[in-house]
């Protein structure tokens, strides 16, 4: 932070790790939202953490969302648009999050980082190259026998002590601000209960990404097929001219996805066919394959190319039948906010307003952000500072935490000028 500002009452460390500390892990096939009960222990924190801050307008609702509203500082406020901020509380149910127990590495002189209570867990700088940009700084990790919750805590610290830095500067300038946490976003589920309308955005930035400037406007756009091979089952023993076994359809079928579109075989902005789960019977036989792209011509490819495979089977089995199924999962959120070229625009400034390199990277995977930019809310993804998620050796650090936290700041503060140069 600029040395002209006053300091937050708590820093953005000190928070993340108090956060970090509750355990918050979402869990699988639940019925009910939020999908574990200890997450409102975190919502219900920070719901009073902003009232301690003086945010007036905060709600907790019936489905362990937390929405608050900063009002504009500027005279003509409503002229900017209203930015809103999503991080999510939950924690991955791949690797346990009780008892998290973080390690402040204090001065990081370089090296390898043995974790203290697992000595299997070791990040190291060959497979980490990051550390070496991070001498000096406070590396935060876990004590290796859970994951961190970096993902997404140093979301919501940023988010929370960007807030405390506004009321402390009343001089920083911005319009009207939402700020949003979500339950269950690691289950993929929770941003259905989210509610966009009191929410109240027109803009918003999940802050939930990884390496320092890395900004995200692209997902995979994304379907999958369900293709099903028909075939006649007869008792083994008479079987002769009778029997079309579907199994050897669906092998004939696998054994022509070429091997260089997989993803054990791609990398960047490359997408796959991914065959994943199937049924193998005499008699019907099915494999359900996932399409990835980030251009919706090349997923159209994936899937015309599926749908040719399956007829070049039909024809080579005789007696046998394949059909195909295919379902729209999502779309790269780019289709939207393409529209919308301030967004990135925006972030990119405030990025190297704190001194950052900003940089775009394409997320080979969805994101809240990307449902919620089809249902109307634009809604690109800022990094955090962290790395490793969803494992023992998570890891993020004080100046993660700290340059996100600035970063943010600076972007509430464009929304204002811009929108106030524009009169
Ligand atoms: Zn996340």
């Amino acid at each position: 932070m600029s040395t002209s500002l006053t300091p937050p009452i708590e820093s953005a460390v000190d928070r993340f790790l108090r956060y970090v500390r509750i355990d918050t892990q979402s869990q699988e096939d639940q019925s009910t939202t939020p999908s574990t009960a200890t997450q409102w222990t975190l919502a219900n924190l920070l719901a009073d953490e902003l009232r301690q801050l003086g945010v007036a307008d905060v709600r907790v609702s019936d489905f362990c969302m937390v929405y608050a509203m900063l009002p504009a500082n500027v005279a003509r406020g409503r002229d900017v648009p209203v930015v809103g901020f999503i991080s999510h509380l939950d924690t991955s149910p791949a690797v346990t999050g009780a008892n998290v127990t973080p390690v402040v590495h204090r001065n990081y002189r370089g090296g390898d980082i043995a974790l203290p209570n697992d000595p299997r867990q070791i990040i190291t700088v060959a497979q980490h190259p990051v550390l070496d940009q991070m001498i000096g700084d406070d590396i935060i990790t876990t004590d290796g026998t859970t994951l961190l919750g970096s993902d997404d805590k140093s979301g919501i610290a940023a988010i929370m002590t960007m807030i405390d830095v506004l009321r402390q500067n009343p001089q920083l300038e911005h319009g009207t601000i939402a700020v949003g946490f979500t339950a269950d976003e690691e289950i993929g589920i929770g941003i259905e209960k989210f509610d966009v309308d009191a929410f109240g955005a027109d803009v918003a930035y999940t802050v939930d990404g990884g390496t320092l400037g890395e900004i995200s406007d692209e997902t995979w756009s994304a379907r999958m097929a369900t293709v099903t091979f028909h075939g006649k089952s007869a008792h083994p023993g008479t079987a002769k001219g009778v029997m079309v076994n579907s199994i050897y359809a669906l092998a004939q079928f696998l054994s022509e996805i070429p091997g260089n579109m997989l993803p054990e075989t791609t990398e960047g902005r490359a997408g796959f066919v991914h065959p994943y789960s199937g049924v193998a019977d005499v008699q019907d036989s099915s494999i359900r394959i996932l399409l990835r792209d980030f251009e919706l011509t090349g997923l159209d490819a994936k899937e015309q190319l599926v749908r040719e495979l399956a007829s070049a089977t039909e024809r080579q089995f005789p007696g046998a039948t394949v059909a195909v199924d295919v379902k729209e999962n999502y779309k790269n959120m780019r289709e939207v906010l393409k529209d919308h070229p301030q967004l990135i625009e925006n972030a990119f400034e405030a990025a190297r307003r704190a001194g950052l390199t900003p940089f775009t990277l394409p997320i080979r995977g969805g994101t809240d952000g990307s449902k919620l930019t089809f249902r109307g809310l634009p809604c690109p993804n800022i990094f955090t500072g962290g790395h490793e998620f969803h494992s023992k050796l998570e890891f993020n650090s004080r100046r993660g935490l700290e340059k996100t936290t600035e970063t943010l700041v600076h972007l509430v503060q464009i929304y204002a000028e811009r929108a106030t140069q524009q009169e």
